[in-house]
C-alpha cells in the first residue's frame, strides 16, 4: 500500500506527479518511462497557455483546508462542507471558482458552493456507468477526461487509481482546485498531455475510457489502435461516440461484442 503524501497536490508542477511515479511497481514503471516525464516536465515548464499563471494562481488563492469530506458516488461531486471554512474563506474559493471559468463538466460542490457546469455530465454518467465492467480496486485509463468530473466518480465506483488525459491547463487547474484539500489524497491523476504523448505502450490498465472523443479525431482508426495499446490482458476499452462512420461501423463492432447502446461500445481486448 502506497501513500500519497510527498507533495502538495495543490501545486501544479511537475514535482506533484512524482507520488505518481513513485507509487509504481518496478513492472509497470517501465512501462512509463521513455522519456514521458520529461515530456511532462517540459509542458510545465512551457506551457502552452497564455492564461496558465492566472489559473495556477486562482489554485493557490483557495485555502489549504484539508477535508476528508467527499461524495464521488452521487452525481453531484462533493469535496468539504460549507461549515468547515469561515467567510473570507469561502470568499476565497467563490473567486477562485470565477477566474476558472468556464467550467464544463460537473457539477461539483466545493465546500458547499455549488458549481453549475455547461453539460449535464451526471446525466450521461447515469446512462453510461450500468454499462462499464466491475471497475472495483482496477486501474482506469479515461482519454480526453476533461476536468476529470468521471475520473472522481470512478473513484465513486471503486476504481483503485484511475489517470486522466486531457491537454486543457484549465482542465487541469479546475481537477487540482476540486481535490487539492482532499485527504487522503485521491489516487487520481490528470496528465495536461494530449493522449498521443503517453508513452507507447502501457499495458496495465483494466480498463480504458474514451468517451466523447473518437469523433474529434482526424484518424479514428489510429485512435482505437493507441486505445488498445493500454489496455492489459483480459481488459476492456470502452468508447463512447455520437458518430460513427458507416465504412468502418462493422469492422468496430462485431455484433456479439455490443453494449446494447446505440453510441456505447464495450471491446475486450483480444
Ligand atoms: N470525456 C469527456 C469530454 C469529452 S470532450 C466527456 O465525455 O464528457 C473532448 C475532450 O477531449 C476535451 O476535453 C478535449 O480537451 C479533449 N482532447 C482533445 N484532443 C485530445 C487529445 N489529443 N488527447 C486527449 N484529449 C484530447
Amino acid at each position: 500500500m502506497h501513500e500519497f503524501y510527498f507533495h502538495d497536490r495543490g501545486e501544479m508542477k511537475i514535482e506533484y506527479y512524482e507520488n505518481f511515479f513513485s507509487s509504481l511497481s518496478s513492472s509497470t514503471h517501465e512501462n512509463w518511462q521513455s522519456g514521458f516525464y520529461d515530456t511532462l516536465r517540459d509542458m510545465f515548464e512551457h506551457p502552452a497557455h497564455g492564461d496558465y499563471a492566472k489559473w495556477k494562481n486562482a489554485v493557490t488563492q483557495i485555502p489549504d483546508r484539508p477535508t476528508s469530506y467527499h461524495l464521488f458516488d452521487q452525481p453531484v461531486v462533493q469535496v468539504g462542507e460549507i461549515n468547515e471554512l469561515d467567510k473570507s474563506q469561502q470568499q476565497a474559493v467563490e473567486n477562485a471558482l470565477l477566474t476558472l471559468i468556464p467550467w464544463r463538466k460537473g457539477p461539483f460542490n466545493l465546500f458547499g458552493i455549488e458549481i453549475d457546469t455547461e453539460w449535464r455530465s451526471e446525466l450521461k454518467w447515469q446512462r453510461i456507468q450500468s454499462h462499464l465492467p466491475n471497475l472495483s480496486n482496477k486501474c482506469v485509463l479515461d482519454v480526453g477526461c476533461g476536468n476529470g468530473y468521471y475520473l472522481l466518480r470512478l473513484l465513486g465506483l471503486g476504481a483503485k487509481q484511475v489517470i486522466g488525459v486531457d491537454p486543457s491547463l484549465l482542465f487541469l487547474a479546475q481537477f487540482t482546485a476540486i481535490t487539492k484539500n482532499i485527504r487522503p489524497t485521491v489516487n487520481a491523476y490528470l496528465f495536461p498531455l494530449a493522449f498521443e504523448q503517453l508513452p507507447r505502450q502501457l499495458k496495465n490498465f483494466d480498463c480504458v475510457l474514451s468517451m466523447g472523443v473518437l469523433y474529434h479525431r482526424r484518424n479514428p482508426h489510429q485512435h482505437l489502435n493507441l486505445l488498445f495499446r493500454h489496455v492489459a490482458p483480459g481488459g476492456v476499452v470502452y468508447l463512447e461516440t455520437l458518430i460513427v462512420e458507416e465504412s468502418y461501423r462493422n469492422e468496430l463492432i462485431p455484433e456479439n461484442r455490443y453494449a446494447g447502446m446505440r453510441n456505447v461500445w464495450s471491446i475486450p481486448c483480444a
